[in-house]
């Protein structure tokens, strides 16, 4: 394999599109093997001939995932798991117990549960706070205590954004490590490490995947230590690496990934303005929207690509809400985001009753159809839903 060539000056596109150049040495093959052995012979010696010994370590087809992952997050190292859940868990087991973390009172609704959870047992102490607001994020911190802050943005499902550098200021100036979730915007678009985070995590069942045909979850860092082999020793001890075939799809998906958020954004750029100020809905959330409070730092952030998440407030009530998304002809009423597929969901149905969630949101993960194609399904699903 060669996957050598991360610190060239080579584009991230030339990069994503090649996988790293991968070549494999024996055949030239220019796409990866699947290599899905549970175990590994040891060489005439009794010694083991690699790094590798039993499948929940890892394999080659995942580690060149996580190069790829590393490479585009400008990190030291990246570790792939079986979904952004089993990452997320694997951070937060890392803590010792009663470590004090700080976090948003609205954010994706699993790592919510879990932390809640966590908070609940008296495993970890939990201060929550409005995401996005750093004074609110100052005052919840204590110098020397806070282990760790956690960070989502663009946070899912409001879409409301944090200024990372300022977040990561705040966290050091408390000695705490700063976790961000960019699932909404991946690197390299949004490179959290570079902006000061400590841990950059994603869904990459989202948009670094990019076809809603894997689960998993990433994790790079801009330092290794004892934190990082904690991490990584979790993965193991739980078995919650990524399958050599889901790492496969990942690198597949990966290469396309410039291609498919560039356009994602481009249409929901055009059907959040089209939707704004629109007579049957109360208001469009979506960063790209000059008018969103967060446009300019999510700008500087992510290079001005934005994603593809838009969220709507329908007029009505919940069920006007409910209606549009089952009236749709194109959108798939389906959870998730981040694939090539529009997908619509009423998100309060999704999240149930224990999150904040307005009850008449609308989630939409826009895919890379015909943009006037979607709009035109919005308009007709609206419509006869307000009956
Ligand atoms: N973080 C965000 C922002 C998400 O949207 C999700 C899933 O929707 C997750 C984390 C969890 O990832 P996974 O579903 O891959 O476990």
């Amino acid at each position: 394999m060669n996957h050598d060539r991360r610190n060239t000056p080579l584009s991230p596109d030339t990069r994503l599109a090649q996988a790293l150049h991968h070549v494999e040495e024996r055949t030239g093959a220019v796409t990866p093997a699947i290599q899905p052995s549970t175990t590994y012979a040891r060489g005439p010696d009794y010694a083991a001939r690699q790094a590798y010994f039993y499948r929940r370590d890892s394999n080659e087809t995942t580690e060149l995932a996580e190069a790829v992952i590393n490479d585009i997050e400008g990190g030291t190292s990246a570790l792939l798991f079986a979904s952004g859940m089993s990452a997320a868990g694997a951070v937060l087991e890392a803590l010792p117990m009663g470590a004090h973390v700080v976090a948003q009172d609205v954010m994706y609704h699993g790592v919510l549960h879990q932390l809640r959870k966590f908070h609940g047992t008296g495993r970890l102490v939990v201060d929550f706070h409005a995401a996005g607001d750093l004074e609110a994020m100052r005052r919840a911190v204590r110098p020397g205590k806070t282990a760790l802050v956690w960070v989502e943005t663009p946070n899912n499902p409001d879409w409301t954004i944090t200024d990372i550098t300022a977040a990561a200021e705040i966290a050091h100036g408390a000695g705490a490590r700063l976790i961000t979730d960019c699932t909404g915007t991946p690197p390299p678009f949004c490179r959290a490490l570079d902006l000061g985070a400590d841990i950059s995590f994603h869904s990459a069942t989202k948009y670094l995947g990019g076809h809603s045909d894997v689960t998993a979850g990433s994790l790079a860092v801009r330092e290794t230590g004892a934190m990082w082999d904690e991490i990584a020793s979790i993965r193991t001890l739980h078995g919650t690496v990524l399958h050599s075939f889901d790492a496969w799809l990942l690198i597949r998906g990966m290469r396309t990934l410039m291609l498919r958020v560039e356009r994602q954004t481009a249409s929901a750029t055009a059907i959040a303005q089209h939707f704004s100020g629109h007579p049957l809905l109360q208001s469009v959330l979506y960063p790209g929207l000059p008018s969103h409070p967060g446009h300019e730092i999510a700008h500087r952030q992510t290079g001005g690509v934005f994603g593809g998440m838009v969220s709507m407030i329908t007029k009505g009530t919940a069920q006007t809400a409910i209606d549009t998304a089952r009236h749709c002809r194109l959108f798939y009423p389906a959870t998730s985001l981040g694939g090539v597929e529009s997908l619509i969901e009423h998100r309060k149905t999704v999240s149930g009753p224990d999150f904040d969630v307005h009850p008449n949101m609308l989630r939409l993960s826009i895919g890379i159809e015909d943009e006037g194609d979607l709009i035109a399904d919005l308009e007709q699903a609206l419509t006869r839903a307000a009956g």
